[in-house]
C-alpha cells in the first residue's frame, strides 16, 4: 500500500477570532475521488484554499505527493517556502472554482494555455494540447471563442480544460456547478465523471449526491471546521453514524 497522495494533519486555521477549521485530518489516494459535503459556512472553501496554499493554515499541514505545501522541513521546523517555490508547487494543483475564473478578455485557447506558457512549455505545443483538453471537455474547435460568447457549462469545462492544461497531480473543485442553470449541470458533471473513470486525483466540494454516490471513492462531512464522518458512500449517505450528516443528507436529498 503506497502512502495516500494527499496527507491533510491537523490543519487549522481562524478568521480573527473564528476558526474556521479545527485540526482537520483527511487523506485522498491515488486515482481516488474524494466528496467533501457540509452545510454553508463549515470550512469547505477554506479546506480547500488551504490545500493549494492560497489560505495559510496556523497550525497543521498539507502533503501533496510527499511534499508539505508551502513549507520546507529545515531542521525539525517548518519555515515557509519562496512565492516561487510555492507558485511552482501549485502548478501541479489543478483548481476549479464556483465562478469559472475565466480572463473575459482573451480567448479560450489564451486562457488554457496561459499557465504552461509561463511555465515553459512552447507557445505551439501549449496550443496543440489545448485543441486536444477542449476535445476531451466536449469543447472542440472553440479555442477562439471569448468566454461570453459561452453558456456557463461551457465556460467551466473551459476551466477544468485549463486547469488539465498545467497536468495536475490533483485537482480541487469547489462546488464545480452550484452557479450553473440546472441544465448545464449533467455536461460538467460528466466531464469530472470521465476524469474520475481515468483516475485523475480529485477533492470536490459539491451538493450533488447522486453525483458524489457515483464518483466518490470516499465521502467526508464537515461541520463547524471539523470532519465528523468519513467513509464510503454508501455508509456516509445512507446510513450516516453522525446526527448532523444524517440531517444534512435527508435535507439536501
Ligand atoms: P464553506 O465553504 O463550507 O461554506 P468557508 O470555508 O467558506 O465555508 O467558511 C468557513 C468559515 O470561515 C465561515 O464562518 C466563513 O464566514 C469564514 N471565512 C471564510 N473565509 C473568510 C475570510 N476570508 N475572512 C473571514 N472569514 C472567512
Ligand atoms: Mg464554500
Amino acid at each position: 500500500m503506497s502512502a495516500p497522495l494527499v496527507r491533510v494533519r491537523g490543519l487549522t486555521k481562524s478568521f480573527g477570532a473564528h476558526p474556521a477549521l479545527r485540526g482537520v485530518d483527511l487523506d485522498v489516494n491515488e486515482g481516488e475521488v474524494t466528496v467533501l459535503l457540509g452545510p454553508s459556512g463549515s470550512g469547505k472553501s477554506t479546506l480547500l484554499r488551504t490545500v493549494n496554499h492560497i489560505e495559510k493554515p496556523d497550525a497543521g499541514f498539507v502533503e501533496v505527493n510527499g511534499e508539505i505545501i508551502g513549507y520546507r522541513l529545515v531542521g525539525g521546523r517548518l519555515r515557509e517556502r519562496s512565492s516561487r517555490e510555492i507558485a511552482a508547487q501549485r502548478e501541479h494543483i489543478g483548481m476549479v472554482f464556483q465562478q469559472f475564473n475565466l480572463f473575459g478578455h482573451r480567448t479560450v485557447a489564451q486562457n488554457i494555455i496561459e499557465g504552461p506558457v509561463a511555465a515553459g512549455v512552447p507557445r505551439k505545443q501549449a496550443l496543440r494540447h489545448a485543441s486536444e483538453l477542449l476535445e476531451r471537455v466536449g469543447l472542440a474547435r472553440r479555442e477562439n471563442s471569448y468566454p461570453r460568447q459561452l453558456s456557463g457549462g461551457q465556460q467551466q469545462r473551459v476551466a477544468i480544460a485549463r486547469a488539465l492544461a498545467q497536468r495536475p497531480t490533483l485537482i480541487l473543485f469547489d462546488e464545480p456547478t452550484s452557479a450553473l442553470d440546472p441544465e448545464l449541470v449533467g455536461d460538467v458533471l460528466a466531464v469530472i465523471r470521465d476524469l474520475a473513470a481515468d483516475g485523475m486525483t480529485m477533492l470536490i466540494v459539491t451538493h450533488e449526491l447522486g453525483f458524489a454516490r457515483e464518483v466518490a471513492d470516499t465521502v467526508v462531512f464537515l461541520e463547524d471546521g471539523r470532519v465528523v464522518e468519513s467513509g464510503p458512500p454508501d455508509q456516509v449517505l445512507d446510513s450516516p453514524a453522525n446526527e448532523r450528516t444524517r440531517s444534512f443528507v435527508s435535507a439536501v436529498l
